[in-house]
């Protein structure tokens, strides 16, 4: 059984972080585990309130699983402060798995700050040197790339100024630019864009969670990154096309389709 492990925050409402996570490893018929950075109340429609949990506990959860049941892909989410993100990337150099996908999450949809906004330069320091893929949406590009990004064209310039930071591979989804939302990968020889049509619905709390650990699922199968990438996003288009109408905000997306 391949095995993946999602290092992130939890979300009460179920819809997105380590929920929506282990939901989408058990889709995809990957071993899902997790080690919990922070606890989230939460629902459809905001974030109540935030806990981080103790670095100690963080390194601890990562060894248990790396140390016993072993990991074929990581996929990282909510990281919060600047020390737990210190934290998980001396777990990283010293188990070394050969696949780290990030999520560098820093707001919600609801505006809730998700990571201390002076923590974005250890992020870049510390943990896009270590990531196999990193996968911004476009505000997250801009802030990693420092470049406003109104365009597609933006977008393959800031794919180039986010891989000088190190990762072997960035994903940027376009879905907040307008029209259809395609995402451009590059990895600093080849640019792929990858097509998307928009499904118009207000029920997208956790896409960006989904997509991420899909691809962390399809690595750990042994899939090449562009074909993980690819049908990555064949997963959350459909689990968007159906997404639940639950709760009075952002519905979550669908894992039973
Ligand atoms: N809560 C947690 C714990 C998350 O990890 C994330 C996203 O990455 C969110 C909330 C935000 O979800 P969304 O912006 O999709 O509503």
């Amino acid at each position: 059984m391949k095995t993946a492990l999602t290092i992130a925050g939890s979300d009460s409402g179920g819809g997105a972080g380590i929920q929506a996570d282990l939901k989408t490893f058990s889709a995809l018929g990957v071993f899902g585990m997790s080690a919990i950075t922070a606890i989230t109340a939460q629902n459809t429609v905001e974030v109540r309130s935030v806990q981080n949990i103790d670095l100690d506990m963080i390194s601890d959860q990562i060894a248990a699983v790396f140390d016993d049941i072993g990991v074929d892909a990581v996929k990282i989410g909510m990281l919060g402060t600047s020390a737990i993100i210190k934290t998980v990337a001396k777990s990283l150099i010293k188990y070394k798995p050969e696949h780290v996908v990030l999520d560098p999450v820093m707001v919600s949809k609801g505006g809730h700050h998700l990571l201390e906004r002076n923590a974005v330069a250890e992020l870049n320091e510390m943990l896009l040197p270590l990531s196999s893929l990193v996968t911004p949406n476009i505000p997250e590009a801009e802030i990693l790339s420092s470049r406003k990004i109104n365009s597609e064209p933006d977008m393959y310039k800031a794919c180039r100024d986010i891989m000088e930071k190190g990762p072997k591979a960035v994903l940027i989804k376009g879905g907040h630019l307008d029209g259809d939302p395609n995402d451009l990968f590059y990895d600093g020889k080849q640019f792929h864009l990858f097509k998307g049509e928009r499904v118009e619905t207000k029920n997208v709390h956790g896409t960006g969670c989904t997509l991420s650990s899909a691809i962390a699922a399809h690595l750990a199968k042994g899939e090449s990154m562009l074909t993980a990438i690819g049908n990555a996003k064949d997963y959350i288009t459909a689990a968007i096309a159906e997404s639940l109408d639950i709760g009075q905000g952002h519905g979550p997306a669908n894992h039973f389709h």
